[in-house]
């Protein structure tokens, strides 16, 4: 059992007055974490605390934050096992992409300790006897407030950004997986001056009073309704906010690709992580001359799938990560068989302890059901047929989110129409996942704001000033 403690001024063990919260393995029920919950006066004094490091952190040259960055990439790495382990354990995902989510967190730290001393500022032309330049400036005390389903890579591309470019952080990571970020916290604070990073623990209210507090930037990963709390939040206090919010990414198949691949494609797209990805496949589009051939491997698909607990090597198909959010997800595929749509594979509660759900196509589905429109989050493929590639474009346009969409086709022509015409932040053409290093990504509408991965969110964690240097009386210098 972990045992979380929270990181308060630089003070392993600091707080914990608000009582205490139990995480259990979603494989099993039994109980994986202790972790303390933070009092609005701990909140309060976390970030007072993170202020008063502020300035001398900003004033570290910016190679050596970066060298203090690589240090502390080291010390993931060195507990890099043990966090993938207690990933599992809190959130049920199998163990090997675990792994895989903390070498990516890993490989993010030492992207943003290489990048950061490289950047510059640009110089202006103005006057001859002038100098005018842009410089850029940590923006100050960033609260970073991340969620359960990567826990360790979503965390470091905010924390390593905003601490490289010479901001302090206080982090609160999700409820659901607290040891997982305590241990992160504990690596990173171990190569970092003493208060430069704060670890809060606790549930929304915690991350309420944490928004509702005087810092300069408010950085949220997680669901869309608390990213537009979090939104008034910052407009009350003056903080900028940035947000990676939810998504319901479609997949577009055309009339003239494999079925089976376009099957393959979509299974990963919508079990992986038991569709528990923000860019997973939630809504399929695929056209009438190939939906036959295309739903039965898909089924096929979904009937192979290995569940079991995350910690079995053999596993492909963890469970969700609790069973309030099962509930979420069974309810959504419910409504829409009730409203007319058919299930060709799973729906079904499992018997038994933990919160499995096994992997699930819905066929008939219409665009206008919540199974559709809204985020389910799970392992659910919920497939509408339709009559023409321009249909099933207009469709997957016509969302309250803007996350990221994937299009199958062999027309290089309607891969040109795909990404003109789709009005999200990413667009992939004939793989659901991927994209190369350092790929950022602007989300729209509901699915958040400001870049919140690759080089330029190192720009989001700071702000220029410009600056206009002329010589006195007109003379010289
Ligand atoms: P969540 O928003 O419920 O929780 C995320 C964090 O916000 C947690 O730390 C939580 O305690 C905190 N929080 C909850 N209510 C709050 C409030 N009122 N004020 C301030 N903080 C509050 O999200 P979740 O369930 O942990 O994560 C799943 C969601 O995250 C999905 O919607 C998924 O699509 C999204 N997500 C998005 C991305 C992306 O890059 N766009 C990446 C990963 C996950």
């Amino acid at each position: 059992m972990y045992t979380v403690a929270q990181l308060i001024g630089g003070v392993w063990g600091a707080g914990g007055e608000g009582g205490e919260l139990v995480v259990h393995d979603p494989a099993d029920g039994s109980p994986v974490t202790r972790t303390p919950v933070a009092t609005a006066d701990e909140v309060a004094k976390a970030v007072e605390a993170a202020r008063g490091v502020a300035a001398e952190w900003a004033a570290t040259p910016t190679a050596e934050r970066a060298a203090a960055l690589h240090r502390a990439a080291d010390a993931v790495e060195a507990a890099a096992g043990e966090l993938a382990e207690a990933t599992t354990a809190e959130m049920g995902k199998p163990l090997e992409d675990a792994r895989g989510g903390v070498a990516a967190g890993i490989g993010t730290l030492r992207q943003y300790a290489e990048l950061a001393p490289v950047r510059g500022g640009r110089t202006l032309h103005g006057a001859h006897d002038a100098l005018d330049f842009m410089a850029p400036e940590p923006r100050g005390v960033v609260a970073a407030i991340t969620p359960w389903n990567d826990p360790v890579a979503v965390s470091c591309g905010l924390l390593g950004a905003a601490l490289v470019t010479g901001n302090v952080v206080v982090h609160k990571p999700s409820e659901r997986t607290p040891a997982t970020g305590w241990l992160l916290a504990r690596a990173l604070d171990s190569a970092l001056p003493a208060g430069v990073l704060s670890l809060l623990s606790g549930g929304g209210e915690v991350g309420a009073a944490l928004s509702g507090q005087d810092v300069d930037v408010i950085a949220h990963v997680g669901s869309t309704a608390t990213g537009r709390a979090i939104a008034a939040a910052g407009a009350r206090t003056g903080a900028k906010v940035l947000l990676e919010n939810g998504g319901s990414d479609p997949l577009v198949v055309d009339a003239d690709v494999d079925p089976v691949w376009a099957a393959e494609q979509a299974a990963l797209g919508c079990f992986a992580n038991a569709g528990q990805i923000c860019v997973a496949v939630e809504r399929v589009y695929v056209h009438r001359d190939v939906a036959e051939g295309f739903l039965d491997a898909l089924v096929a698909r979904a009937e192979a799938l290995t569940v079991g607990p995350g910690r079995d090597p053999e596993t492909q198909l963890g469970p969700l990560v609790d069973r309030r959010h099962r509930d979420h997800v069974h309810g959504q595929v419910t409504a829409a068989l009730a409203d007319g749509a058919r299930v060709r594979a799973g729906g079904v509660l499992p018997e038994g302890p933990g919160a499995f759900y096994p992997a699930t196509v819905v066929e008939g589905c219409r665009h206008d059901m919540a199974l559709v429109r809204e985020e389910t989050f799970g392992p659910v493929a919920a497939v509408v047929v339709v009559d023409s590639f321009s249909e099933g474009l207009r469709c997957a346009a016509d969302s309250p989110y803007g996350l990221a969409a994937t299009v199958l086709t062999g027309s290089m022509s309607h891969a040109q129409r795909a990404w003109r015409e789709l009005p999200v932040g990413t667009v992939k053409i004939n793989s659901v996942f991927g994209g190369a290093p350092g790929g950022a990504a602007q989300p729209r509408r509901g699915s958040g704001q400001g870049f919140g991965y690759g080089p330029e969110l190192l720009d989001e964690f700071s702000t220029v000033k410009a600056v206009h240097l002329q010589a006195p009386g007109g003379g010289h210098w």
